[in-house]
């Protein structure tokens, strides 16, 4: 796509090779393509105006510059823009700098891929040299402490031995107990999860979070459900202030133009991504990167 976008917009400035700067007028035009090509990616409609609405200002008046074609130019722009909007080259690592052991929660709706990003998470902190405990903190599906469990054998790594008829808050609280102990660095916590935003859910999260004051509160989205990625993410982070998201599936088609609308309209970073099933197919997130896939 970005090779079509790009030559969408060089035939949209045809017309401007030979003039000096871009107007209003050609860059019009322009525009249109862009917003097409990020609605097309799923990107929030609210957050492609107000980007528009800044390439434009940026875009019109600009010099056209000898060594790029006008449509690269604004590729450019509109390259570097959402690079910023997606937090440019903040530093979005985890933040565990707190007496250990740092507690590290998983939040989001059930199938996102939480359980599996819980073992991608602890493989990754693992080979940083840390010693994380995993804890299933989700006793309404059984499955989800086995496969937890399961989990941890294969990357060696030990899981605490919840059970299904403790409430969430205990275990949570024997887990921490267990892990001060036992000198573990990092907790993560898989927590429940439902097909969607239940004030039930919630009070028992707000519950754990407070229990825990988590150093990290990590929504895990699923990129493939799109628009609806963001707002249940505006819905996690207004009830339990999340510190950053994990996106996942972003192996399969989904454009990722959800995570950036996240980040703009949440203002909390996406941390890393998922590549795949696998345990080690988790990245630190990197900007460019989702934009040059939006783009392209
Ligand atoms: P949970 O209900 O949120 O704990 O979700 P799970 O961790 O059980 O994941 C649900 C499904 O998504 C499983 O089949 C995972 O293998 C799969 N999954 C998780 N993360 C990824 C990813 O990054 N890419 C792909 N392709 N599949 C994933």
């Amino acid at each position: 796509m970005f090779a079509t976008l790009s030559d969408k917009l060089d035939l949209v400035f045809k017309k401007l090779r030979g003039q000096g700067v871009m107007t209003e007028d050609n860059v019009k035009d322009a525009l249109r393509e862009v917003r097409l090509a990020l609605l097309e990616a799923d990107v929030n409609f609210k957050v492609v105006k107000d980007f528009v609405e800044k390439v434009r200002t940026r875009a019109v008046g600009t010099e056209v510059l000898q060594s790029l074609a006008p449509g690269q130019q604004v590729i450019k722009i509109v390259h570097d823009e959402l690079v910023l909007l997606m937090g440019g080259s903040e530093d979005n690592s985890l933040d565990l700098a707190a007496k250990p052991p740092v507690a590290i929660m998983l939040v989001g709706l059930q199938g996102a891929g939480k359980t599996t990003s819980c073992g991608k998470l602890a493989k990754y902190l693992k080979a940083q040299r840390k010693k994380p405990l995993l804890v299933p903190a989700d006793v309404y599906r059984p499955a989800a402490i086995e496969q937890l469990k399961v989990l941890g054998r294969q990357l060696d790594i030990e899981v605490f031995n919840s059970l299904a008829s403790q409430k969430p808050l205990d275990i949570c609280r024997e887990a921490h107990r267990y892990a001060t102990l036992n000198g573990f660095d990092v907790i993560i916590y898989d927590t429940a999860g439902r097909h969607q935003i239940d004030d039930y859910l919630m009070e028992e999260l707000e519950g754990i979070r407070d229990e825990l004051a988590p150093r990290e509160t990590l929504f895990v989205a699923d990129a493939m459900t799109g628009q609806e990625a963001v707002n249940v993410a505006q819905g996690f982070n207004d009830r339990l202030g999340i510190t950053g998201v994990i996106l996942t599936k972003l192996d399969g088609d989904a454009k990722g133009g959800a995570a950036l609308s996240i980040k703009a309209v949440t203002g909390k970073p996406v941390k890393f991504v998922g590549l795949g099933e696998k345990l080690d197919a988790l990245d630190v997130f990197h900007a460019d990167r989702l934009v040059s896939r939006i783009l392209g």
